[in-house]
């Protein structure tokens, strides 16, 4: 990162600016965490090329604005920060929502339900659901997500969530998650929805070699993320991590999420997560295991000396009751720490802010009120998430990072009287929809509505899919 007074380069006509400015306060996330009043951004191609405040805007901006090179966005009443980063998803599940037999039930009990509606996703299922998870998600600020998705029924690929995402100008780390050990075999997962492990590693090649871009500001990268310990081998685990690391690809995967999860580790492993993770060669800055609620300290250790990275799920923790992520502890040892919304369905909302709001609260309930600061919760969610995906080209705004942003409007009903602190009021108040989204220097949320897409005719098609998703399974005799 280079200091934001550095001198700017003078815009050309190609590259038309956006100046955002008078931002109430700008958030930078840069190294010295810089809150600037009156803030603001300007960007050139899909970089930032200067942040500051609005005062110091340099002169040969403001000429290009009057001479009509530039587009200007006035953030009155607006806070402006880095996009938010979400580390773990699975875009899919926005189809089965609160499903009345998944409502109550603990992990184990809650996918054993959900399998039997998964295994008739189709290709169409996969590319609405994911446009809808990713509208949702741009609405509540995100601008870049991983999607894990690891089940490919009916001519399902992972080029349709791919397809999707870039439909959506999103950023995307599409993660290539997996299943082997069926049912029959002792595993989880019914035996129609696993595939045999050499599939597996063969797609995996082919996606890689098809879509991951390893490039600074790249839109797409790929992911290698067999499921869970209790639906893959370790051999497949161990293949995918020798394939990742030939490739210069992430690995990521479900870990130490319940104490039925440690218990299957122990049962079968005879190891802890953690032990599990590292014989598997599966720990390392380009790893990064989601939940690990119930990581030990051995294992918290053990991620904070090599590096290994942590999706934190709040809201799906409190929902399937499978406890408080020690976070405090991870951060203090120096884990990299991100922040996940989770699969839709078990977390039926997927707003990022708020996610970040419940990493506040939970932290407190687990560890008392000084646990977590708003700041804190801010960091994780952003610059945080940025770590844990191994990137170091978003998260922050200052100049030569990617142009990725949102801004909220701090003056409805929900904020008022939260203006002696407007940074903390982001995650201590409800927070609402984003004003405003900016992706690799493209506007993609303006007004709160998104720009790009026609949300009704996309939410009318998934309501049916998801109809015709649940009938097919509860309702046979009515399916049509
Ligand atoms: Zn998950």
């Amino acid at each position: 990162m280079t200091s934001a007074s550095a001198s700017p380069t003078p815009p050309t006509d190609a590259q038309k600016l956006l100046i955002l400015r008078h931002a109430e306060v700008l958030v930078t996330m840069d190294e010295q965490r810089r809150e600037i009043p009156d803030g603001a951004v300007v960007v050139q191609g899909p970089a930032v090329a200067w942040a500051g405040a609005t005062a110091d805007l340099p002169v040969t901006y403001l000429d290009a604005l009057k001479a009509g090179r530039a587009e200007v966005i006035d953030l009155h009443g607006h806070v402006l920060m880095p996009g938010l980063v979400n580390t773990h998803h699975h875009m899919y599940q926005s189809l089965t929502r609160v499903v009345p037999e998944a409502q109550d039930a603990e992990l184990f009990g809650w996918l054993t339900n959900l399998y039997l509606l998964w295994a008739r996703l189709t290709p169409e299922m996969i590319r609405v659901s994911t446009q809808t998870a990713m509208a949702e998600l741009m609405l509540s600020g995100c601008t870049t997500t991983s999607d894990h998705l690891y089940l490919f029924p009916n001519g399902s690929r992972l080029d349709d969530s791919i397809e999707a995402a870039s439909a959506m100008g999103m950023r995307f780390h599409a993660a290539r998650g997996s299943m082997s050990v069926g049912r029959s075999s002792g595993g989880l997962p019914p035996d129609e929805v696993v595939e045999s492990e050499a599939d597996i590693l063969a797609d995996s090649e082919r996606l890689i070699a098809r879509w991951h871009n390893p490039g600074r500001f790249a839109m797409q990268r790929v992911v290698l993320a067999p499921c869970s310990p209790f639906s893959v081998s370790r051999d497949l685990m161990r293949e995918s991590a020798v394939l990742a690391r030939d490739k210069g690809v992430s690995l990521h995967t479900h870990l130490a999420e319940n104490d039925n999860d440690i218990a299957y580790s122990r049962e079968k492993f005879a190891m802890t997560p953690a032990e599990y993770a590292q014989d598997l060669g599966w720990v390392g800055h380009d790893v990064w295991h989601a939940h690990c609620v119930k990581l030990d300290d051995a294992g918290i250790a053990l991620f904070g000396r090599t590096g290994t990275g942590v999706a934190h799920c709040p809201c799906s923790n409190m929902r399937l009751a499978s406890g408080i992520a020690p976070i405090g502890a991870m951060r203090r040892a120096g884990v990299p720490v991100g922040l996940g919304v989770d699969g839709s369905a078990s977390n039926d909302g997927a707003h990022m802010l708020g996610e970040a709001r419940q990493a506040m609260l939970l932290a407190r309930v687990g560890h008392g009120p000084a646990a977590m600061t708003a700041r804190e919760a801010l960091e994780i969610a952003t610059i945080g998430g940025a770590k844990v995906l191994g990137r170091d080209d978003i998260g922050a705004l200052a100049p030569g990072m990617a142009a990725d942003m949102a801004a909220f409007d701090l003056r409805g009903v929900s904020h008022a009287g939260a203006w002696h602190d407007p940074v903390a009021a982001l995650v201590f108040c409800q927070p609402g929809q984003a004003a405003l989204s900016v992706i690799n220097g493209q506007v993609r949320v303006r007004g709160g509505e998104l720009v790009d897409v026609a949300l009704p005719p996309l939410l009318q098609r998934h309501r049916d899919l998801a109809r015709t998703l649940y009938d097919a399974v509860r309702h046979p005799h009515t399916a049509g």
